[in-house]
């Protein structure tokens, strides 16, 4: 039991000027956050209540799922970046630590370079190679909730788009694909239990599928108004994906659902007949999952789109296949075409005979390729044999690669697709041999055969939830919390502290709900009761029981939901007699 008086709930009247969206305001109105810079929040006592509770449900639902705690470092020595696959993407958003330090330590010699953890699947990589080789020892799933760290272009909007903030990230290993999928089924299943519980309305919708040749990647979007995504659904076919994946809308059914097309084949002679396929791996989102393969060709002449972040090396080896590269693509270009964001990776990764037929036929097109098979053909050295355009290729004219808009006929059910905003609270997704095979995260069978492990990746923004939560369910007055996160869950509003038959009815019933299992804050400030009742609703505890005055003269005391989905529909107070 806290009080009030003793606690620390600095509410304030106003909203601070940079503040746009109701959660952010409420956030700060209601004490939990205050702002130390662009990105930067201290969790004041009332956040970090729910923070903590946030996080406790969490690392249950992990458990339950199978999934095994740890926790990494969050400086990063900059080589173990180098060595992984993408390096040149994540320099763009990773914070860099310069070392060399003052007065003695500058004396020192300088150490290598260390960056802040954007995320982890190169440094839990190498752990895993260093401590499991054998199938028995398979698979596993770690997770940890901790602190990340995204030099973000834009921070805003509070907690939603922060450069320090929480994550839940988790790293799975299994021996082949059908146990990674049985992986990713389970943290899929502890996403949905988890939001369940904490009482916020997510739905999994799916990121890049159509390429991939399956759902290997799943957003958890909290539907709002504000939100940064736009969800493209049909409610007839179940279909829903982020808009920004949506591209795959517009694939013909039979194509999305088609087999792996042509032969993947080792490629002998570099140059003469290719076309280059890109890579799309928006930061933070594992290249093997945001795999895209376009072309532009246009004026007869293959143009390869280079997103930015694209390093000299690809440059070069584009040039070596024969490309032109006329010019970076800007990042406005990019985001509907190819639904990346700035700051993007591409990277030339697989080959497509024909390039000049192509050319000719497809000019002012672009051209993606569906199934199965283009997932190996983006290996590096191989390509694509006995492609059918038109039967194995979806063509598309450029424009049509622009955002879907809602109203065009689903794919799968011909029923017009709607749209509506949505925050990215989760993510999902199998990884594949990417990570594993750079690291040699490998393992040997019982016939002492080594394979490389095959990896998912998981993640949910603790904060971003908890702002999430807010904007998905507040009013006029304040916050509205669910039960199972509420700072506090009863609130005994104590209307004359100075009153001491008041105060000890106040101090039995809030015992009385202690030992019942809530957490209870009695308002004992001396405050005038208008204040008290305006703060109560601000802060959004879900129950009220208001001692005092007349009420408790005759002999009750009154109870009010905060929110009417608590009680039957109702917010209205009622006077329940002390005996009750
Ligand atoms: P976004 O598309 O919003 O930039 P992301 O796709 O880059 O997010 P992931 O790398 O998938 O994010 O990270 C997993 C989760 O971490 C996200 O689903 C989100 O809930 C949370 N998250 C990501 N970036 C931030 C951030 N800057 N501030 C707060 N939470 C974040
Ligand atoms: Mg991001
Ligand atoms: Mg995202
Ligand atoms: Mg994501």
């Amino acid at each position: 039991m806290k009080f009030w008086s003793q606690f620390f709930i600095p509410t304030l009247k106003e909203s601070p000027a940079d503040a746009e969206i109701a959660s952010h305001k409420l956030l700060v109105r209601a004490g939990l956050v205050r702002k130390l810079g662009a990105g930067l929040y201290t969790y004041m006592p009332l956040g970090q209540r729910v923070m903590r509770k946030l996080t406790e449900i969490c690392r249950e639902e992990m458990d339950r799922a199978g999934a095994i705690e740890l926790w990494m470092p969050h400086l990063h020595p900059a080589e173990s970046w180098e060595a992984g696959p993408r390096w040149a993407a994540g320099r763009e958003i990773m914070f860099r630590v310069d070392s060399a330090g003052e007065g003695a330590a500058a004396k020192l010699p300088r150490e290598p370079e260390l960056v802040l953890g954007p995320t982890h699947e190169e440094i839990i990589t190498p752990l895993v190679k260093n401590e499991i080789t054998s199938y028995r020892d398979l698979p596993k799933n770690f997770y940890q909730i901790a602190t990340k760290f995204r030099n973000e272009i834009r921070p805003r909007y509070g907690l939603m788009r922060g450069r320090e903030f929480v994550m839940m990230d988790a790293y799975s290993f299994d021996a082949d694909e059908a146990g990674a999928a049985q992986s990713y089924e389970a943290m899929k299943r502890g996403y949905e239990a988890f939001f369940k519980r904490i009482g916020m309305h997510a739905i999994a919708v799916e990121a890049d599928t159509g390429v991939m040749g399956g759902s290997f990647s799943h957003e958890f979007m909290a539907p709002a108004e504000i939100g940064d995504d736009d969800i493209i659904y049909c409610e007839a076919s179940g279909y829903a994906a982020n808009r920004e994946k949506a591209t795959s809308a517009l694939v013909p059914a039979d194509l999305a659902d088609a087999a792996p097309v042509g032969e993947v084949e080792k490629f002998a002679t570099p140059g003469a007949t290719t076309i280059a396929a890109l890579e799309a791996a928006p930061y933070g989102v594992p290249a093997s999952a945001q795999f895209k393969t376009l072309v532009y060709v246009g004026d007869g002449q293959p143009f390869v789109v280079i997103l930015r972040g694209c390093d000299e090396l690809e440059e070069a080896k584009l040039g070596a296949l024969g490309f032109t590269l006329v010019r970076p693509a800007t990042p406005e270009e990019i985001e509907p075409i190819m639904g990346a964001k700035p700051g993007s990776l591409g990277a030339v990764k697989g080959r497509i005979q024909k390039p000049d037929a192509l050319a000719g036929i497809f000019a002012d097109h672009a051209i993606r390729l569906i199934g199965n098979g283009t997932t190996g053909a983006n290996e590096d050295g191989y390509h694509l044999r006995n492609v059918n355009v038109g039967r194995d290729l979806a063509v598309t004219r450029f424009g049509d690669f622009r955002r879907v808009h809602e109203g065009e006929p689903c794919p799968r059910s011909g029923q017009p697709l709607k749209s509506r905003r949505g925050i990215e609270v989760g993510h999902i997704f199998v990884l594949g041999t990417k990570y594993s095979e750079r690291f040699g995260a490998v393992y040997t069978d019982a016939e002492k055969q080594t394979h490389p492990m095959v990896m998912g990746s998981y993640g949910i923004g603790i904060g971003r939830v908890m702002q999430a939560l807010i904007e998905q369910d507040h009013d006029g007055d304040g916050i509205r919390w669910p039960w199972a996160v509420a700072p506090f869950q009863v609130l005994v509003t104590l209307l004359d502290p100075k009153d001491e038959a008041a105060a000890a009815v106040a101090k039995t019933l809030a015992e009385a709900a202690e030992r019942a299992g809530a957490d209870v804050l009695v308002d004992d400030r001396d405050e005038r009761p208008g204040v008290k009742f305006k703060d109560a609703d601000l802060i959004g505890i879900p129950l009220r029981l208001t001692v005092g005055g007349r009420g408790l003269k005759e002999g009750v005391v009154e109870l009010k939901w905060r929110s009417a989905v608590a009680n039957q529909g109702s917010t209205e107070a009622r006077k329940i007699p002390l005996a009750e």
